[in-house]
């Protein structure tokens, strides 16, 4: 289950919770209990990258004179 990250309008307090992807992308502030929005999570995006490709790795044809096209290499 994904953790989504709120911050309330009226109090602009952040809290975070543990809700189903089907969920309404509000939530009641904890403190106020006004509805506060759902904000992407910092937390969550940095899962995301980290989760992703990394920098490039550096192939055999990178040292190649013209990548490899021309057949030196
Ligand atoms: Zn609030």
């Amino acid at each position: 289950m994904p953790l989504y990250e709120y911050v309330c309008d009226a109090c602009d307090v952040r809290f975070e919770r543990l809700q189903p992807m089907s969920a309404a992308h509000v939530s009641d502030c904890p403190d106020c209990g006004e509805e506060s929005k759902r904000v992407l999570s910092l937390f969550a995006a940095s899962v995301a990258v980290g989760a992703g490709v990394g920098p490039s790795p550096v192939g055999p044809l990178s040292s190649a004179c013209c990548g490899g096209s021309c057949g030196c290499g």
